[in-house]
């Protein structure tokens, strides 16, 4: 017996029909409606039998019907309580998914994997984010350091470009280093726009996010080394002693700022796009001790 799956145009449609579902653009809803496009976000996801997945925003549940399939378990977190008898509905037949009526940005994730999951288990977010919220969602993971191995996700193909870039290219920013900073970044897939319902505004990527065990560099403050890589790309046209000499404005004039960069060893008339992720380690760690021995 063929089964029909959740993602396809027709069994979406049908849902929604049921249950005259309007879609909130606020909250970012885009379904996916190919199982083709959601077996590739498994497979780079590296979900299998064992393993349990973290879903945000499950929808209707295209996804997670997916990865109920594939894997252990699934918990979802969705903030639109209209869905939630739908997914009642259309994941009843899997006993191995939970759905959490939650905003991500509130929940306490750490303490959900502790009461979900088995100990030791392999964990992998996988999700179609709202694009409204993609990075702050992200950050937020990655700041809480939540003991996960991976986090794959379809986000907006610029940002996913972003998060993603090398030094020298357009798309190098705070962004990149921040994301960087904790993982491994790839871009596996650009995803067209039919493949949504509705359809975006803006194509779309998959991206996937291999966490680090340490942290990809030694700094001597986090909050400090995300200040100046800010900092040194806050005027992308401008030099790097210029852009650091502003932000140091209170504490280091041109002159110290450029003893500063020569110590290290780093030409001030080089763009912050041109740094990797060590160089930017050894800028904030050096101005860092400087800012430590003048108080
Ligand atoms: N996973 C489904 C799919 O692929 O078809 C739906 C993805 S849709 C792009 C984003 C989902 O995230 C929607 O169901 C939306 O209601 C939900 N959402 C939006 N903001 C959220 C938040 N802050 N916390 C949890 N879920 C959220």
């Amino acid at each position: 017996m063929s089964k029909k799956y959740i993602a396809t145009p027709s069994k979406t449609k049908e849902i929604l029909n049921k249950y005259k579902f309007s879609f909130k653009k606020s909250l970012g809803q885009n379904f996916l409606v190919d199982v083709n496009v959601l077996e590739n976000i498994i497979n780079h996801a590296n979900i299998d039998k064992s393993a349990g997945a973290i879903e945000i925003g499950p929808g209707i549940g295209a996804l997670t019907e997916q990865l109920a399939i594939h894997a252990d378990k699934v918990v979802a977190f969705e903030i639109d309580q209209r869905l939630l008898p739908i997914l009642e509905d259309t994941l009843g037949a899997y006993s191995n998914v939970e759905v959490i009526h939650q905003d991500i940005l509130k929940a306490d994730v750490t303490e959900v994997i502790k009461n979900h999951f088995k100990d030791n288990q392999a964990i992998h977010v996988v999700a179609n984010l709202p694009y409204y919220i993609t990075t702050p969602i992200l950050m937020k993971l990655l700041h809480d350091r939540l003991p996960v191995d991976s986090i794959t996700v379809m986000i907006q193909k610029e940002v996913a470009e972003r998060m993603a870039a090398r030094p020298n290219s357009k798309s190098y920013g705070s962004l990149t280093i921040a994301i960087q900073y904790y993982t491994y970044a790839k871009v596996v897939m650009t995803v067209p726009k039919t493949v949504f319902n509705p359809q975006p505004n803006v194509d779309s990527s998959i991206l996937q996010l291999e966490l680090r065990t340490e942290p990809a560099v030694q700094v001597d403050d986090e909050e400090f080394f995300f200040g100046v890589v800010k900092a040194s790309f806050a005027q992308r046209r401008k030099t790097l002693r210029n852009n650091l000499t502003n932000y140091f404005a209170d504490k280091f004039d041109k002159a110290k700022v450029d003893v500063i960069l020569q110590g290290i060893g780093i030409d001030g008339t080089r763009r912050g796009e041109s740094l990797d992720i060590e160089e930017f380690a050894k800028l904030a760690n050096a101005f860092y001790q400087e800012t430590n021995q003048e108080n």
